[in-house]
Parts: C-alpha cells; structure tokens; sequence
C-alpha cells in the first residue's frame, strides 16, 4: 500500500495479547469498526457485545462510570461534559411539560438558572422552597411534584438538610428525589444508602481532586439510569475518553483525599473559631454549627469546605482576599490546592441586601476549599492574612 494509507491504517488497532494493560486505556476514538453487515445487525438487536460512536457510549467512559457507580454505592452511573449537563440531562429529561418541581431556594446558580430561566420555557413548574421546607415536605407537595431538587451542604454556609428525611418523604408521595452531592460526595455522604433515588455531582470537583477535569456524574438505580443514558445520546453531554481517563486516575486515591480534605479542613475552622478578626466560622463539623447535629447524622466527615466571615464587612473580606499566598483567589472547590472565592463577587453576584440576607450570606464571607497542603501553612496563611 502507499505511504498516505499505510500511515493512516498500519498499526491502529493495538492487541496487548495475553498481558492486558494494568491501567484504564484512553480509547481515544470517536466511532468503531464492525466486521460486516451481520454485525451490525446483531449488536443493533443488542446481541453483539460491543461499541458503536463515542457520543453513545465509550469503553474508557464506561470503566469510570463503574468506578463512580461504585463510590457511589449505585447500580449504575453515567458521566457527562460538566455537572451543568448533567444537570440539565437529568431535568430535560425525567420533567414534562405540567410537572412541578421542587427546588431548594438555596442552591447552586446555574441549577437555579437552568430551572427558573431555561426549563420554564418547557412549560415545567418551579417552587423554590426554604429549608423549614424542605424539612417537612408533605404539606409542600402539590398534585403535580414530580420532582425534589436539593444540596446539603449548601454554598457557602454550608448549612445542610436532612437527607433522609427528603428521602422518605418523597418516596412516600411517589416524587423523584435528586440531591446534589458536589460538596460532600458519597464517600462522606453515601445518599444511595439513605433512599436518594438520583445523585447528581459535579466531577470537576472531589471526584476528580486534581482540578484538570471538567465533568459531571449521574447515579441511582438501573430503572432511574436507563432513560437518562437514552437521552445522552440526543442530548450529546457524555464525557469525553481523555477527561475520562484523568478523572478515573484521579478517582484511585479519592478515599485518602477526602480523608485529608476532612481533616485539614476540620483543623482551620477549629483553629479559626471565635478568631478576634472574625465575626463566624462556617462548617458542618464545628458544634456551633445550626446543623451539626444533621451533619453529624448523615456525613462521616465534613467536607473540605470551610467559610470565615470577616469583621469589617466587604472590606475586612477584601483585604484577607488579596492577603493570602498558599491559598490561591480562584473559584471552583474539591482540588488538592487549596482556593478561595468571596460570594459576593461569585456565587451570590449582583444579589440585593435583601437577596443575601435571605440567602444568610454576608458582604464578609469569604469561602475556602481547604486543599491538601499542610493545615499548619494554611493556618499561617490565614493568620497573616487576618493580622491588623
Ligand atoms: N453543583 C454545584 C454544587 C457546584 O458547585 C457546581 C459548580 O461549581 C455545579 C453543580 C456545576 O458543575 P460544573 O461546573 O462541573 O458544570
């Protein structure tokens, strides 16, 4: 053959023979090759065991969906581009137009926005409930929920919701629980064992802890999975085969990185407690918390996610923000580095007053991903950063 079709052809399936690779190969490809017209007959009937085009299903994405599966303590899981597609797969696709759903007023922004912005237009309606809401939902539910959307804990104040009760209630009245679970993962909050029927998480975060991978997770069982991965498909947010791979080697060490998250996380909010420059400290783990006692029922550990509320308003904020050297000014959260962002500049811009008041979120708020460097340098960190 000539040179052009040699170097197109030569070499392009790889056979590893007896000895398979230790390690998930990168099936970087975007379609595969069938033998002949039977065979694609039989894998359409399902009865070839194989792959088709990489917008359906990936062999490098399905070996990380069974990771997350298992982390997750689900049947099944699926991985997509980013949490927001995975967030509007799961809405797009288990909502119709007549359905209510239920959301938590304190959620993340582009959940909100994709529910009151986008999927409005899809003739869907929206409640947005308070968290005395949420802890007594029977007297919530109308005659079309279909659906309760929530997280625990919640940005930045990390205030949290008792899960299991959002479960049973939900089951009871035959509507479709979905908890986003970005903040504490099923390794400190294993909400498939607490009757969640779908959890959702952004992978950018502590499923994949290395901040290098944008992605999102689908979890529950296979009946809940099944139309979700159908409509993928069509929808075209399924992961890609080289995030894929990052995230699943990030996934390896997931235990011990949550493990160390917890606890240096834990150290600077104890430290930091009644701190002279502080008005507050936010974090589940801490007794002073108005849910601890939720937490500490429901999370084995308390995440990476502490929140300072500094003297001096806006200012006292600021002037900490630009203060600090190991913590970096970057939004985002769940990496080995650890970051910081004001709510007021991020999740919470362009709120009013009155907007943040509701929200219970201060002009002097500063939010931290403790990370996994040592807690004594953030503590340093921290303490020079707050100093007069
Ligand atoms: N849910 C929560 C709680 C988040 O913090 C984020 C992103 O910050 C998302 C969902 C969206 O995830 P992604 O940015 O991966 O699309």
């Amino acid at each position: 053959m000539k040179p052009a079709t040699n170097l197109i052809h030569a070499g392009e399936s790889v056979d590893t023979g007896a000895t398979p690779s230790l390690t998930t190969p990168i099936y970087e490809t975007s379609t595969f090759v069938f033998d002949s017209v039977a065979d694609v007959i039989k894998y359409q009937e399902g009865k070839l065991n194989g792959y088709l085009y990489s917008r359906y299903e990936n062999p490098t994405v399905v070996a990380v969906e069974q990771k997350v599966a298992a982390v997750d303590g689900a049947e099944a899981a699926l991985l997509f581009s980013s949490g927001m597609a995975a967030i509007s797969t799961a809405l797009l696709t288990l909502l119709k137009p007549g359905d209510e759903i239920l959301c938590s007023a304190a959620i993340y922004g582009g959940t909100f926005h994709i529910i009151e912005d986008l999927m409005a237009r899809f003739g869907v309606d929206r409640r947005f409930v308070t968290l005395e809401q949420l802890a007594d939902l029977a007297p919530v539910f109308g005659a079309k929920t279909k659906m309760v959307w929530f997280e625990s804990p919640i940005n930045p104040t990390l205030r949290c919701v008792d899960v299991r009760k959002v479960a049973a209630a939900c089951r009871k009245a035959g509507v479709m629980s979905v908890i986003d679970n970005t903040f504490a993962s099923a390794l400190n909050q294993p909400v498939a064992s607490m009757g969640i029927d779908l959890a959702m998480q952004s992978a950018t975060k502590y499923l994949n802890g290395h901040s290098d991978v944008t992605g999102g997770a689908l979890s529950g069982a296979k009946s809940v999975i099944a139309p979700l991965s159908k409509a993928r498909r069509l929808l075209g947010g399924i992961m890609d085969p080289l995030p894929a791979f990052a995230l699943g080697r990030g996934m390896k060490t997931m235990p011990l990185r949550v493990a160390q998250h917890n606890a240096n996380a834990l150290a600077v909010a104890r430290h930091f407690e009644g701190h002279p420059a502080l008005e507050r400290v936010y974090y589940p783990g801490l007794e002073s918390h108005p849910d601890h006692a939720i937490a500490k029922a429901q999370m084995s550990g308390f995440g990476g996610v502490v929140t300072i509320d500094v003297k001096d308003g806006k200012d006292g904020a600021f002037r900490v923000f630009d203060r600090l050297k190991v913590i970096k000014r970057a939004a985002s959260l769940g990496g080995v580095e650890s970051i910081c962002s004001l709510p007021i500049l991020t999740s919470q811009y362009g709120l009013t007053d009155e907007e943040l008041v509701a929200a219970g979120v201060s002009k002097g708020m500063v939010r931290m991903s403790i990370g996994l460097e040592d807690a004594s340098d953030l503590i340093a960190d921290l303490e020079q950063a707050l100093a007069p």
